[in-house]
């Protein structure tokens, strides 16, 4: 098998109670696994395709051949999106803290930390049906959007810097039909050394 499961960087129990174990390990074991599963299944004997990374093949979609490219766009999409969302996301409480370069950006983009959530909450909640909302890098500059299924901002050419997974997967058992309220938790559990990582990296 060319793609692999990513480990949890943590237990599936270490964000409760924001998001709960029961969610996460149905998210990472069952719903993540079906999407490297699948991505597999497209790509096998595909040897030039099975050599490359996700993020390299969803970068360049009009590259992969057109009778697989609706499958590796989900499927590569659903495996790159939920390796970058576990990692935006932390068990450890100081590194949630909200600091660094990123931080000073989003206040001077958005006005402050308040106005930011507000905005990247309604985002969220205006994904109609199942998507991602997200804090990008387009062209150098702070954007808050969302994507469809599984679209990922790689293959428009933006460099993410956080997410948030809308589907109702990643929150029905918890919250049904509340997603206002997973996500206003989910705000507890932002891993904002990692989103400080991802913004210097794309300074780089
Ligand atoms: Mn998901």
């Amino acid at each position: 098998m060319t793609f692999i499961l990513m480990k949890l960087p943590y237990a599936y129990d270490a964000l409760e109670p924001f998001i709960d174990a029961k969610t996460m390990e149905i998210h990472h074991s069952k719903h993540h696994q079906a999407y490297v599963d699948n991505l597999n299944k497209a790509v096998a004997g595909k040897t030039d395709l099975e050599s490359k990374k996700v993020g390299e093949l969803l970068m360049d979609l009009n590259k992969v051949p057109e009778d697989i490219r609706i499958q590796v766009r989900n499927n590569g999409g659903g495996v790159f999106n939920h390796n970058f969302f576990w990692e935006v996301m932390t068990d450890n409480v100081k590194p949630r803290e909200f600091t660094g370069k990123i931080a000073e950006a989003i206040k001077k983009d958005f006005g402050s930390f308040e106005k930011f959530k507000e905005l990247f909450s309604d985002v969220a909640m205006k994904r109609f049906g199942s998507g991602w909302a997200w804090l990008v890098l387009n062209k150098g500059k702070l954007e808050i959007y969302s994507t469809a299924n599984q679209d990922s901002p790689i293959s428009e050419g933006k460099y993410p810097l956080l997410c948030i997974d809308v589907w109702e997967h990643s929150y029905y058992l918890k919250w049904q039909n509340k997603r206002k309220d997973y996500v206003d938790s989910w705000f507890n559990i932002i891993n904002w050394k990692k989103v400080e990582e991802n913004y210097e990296n794309s300074l780089k």
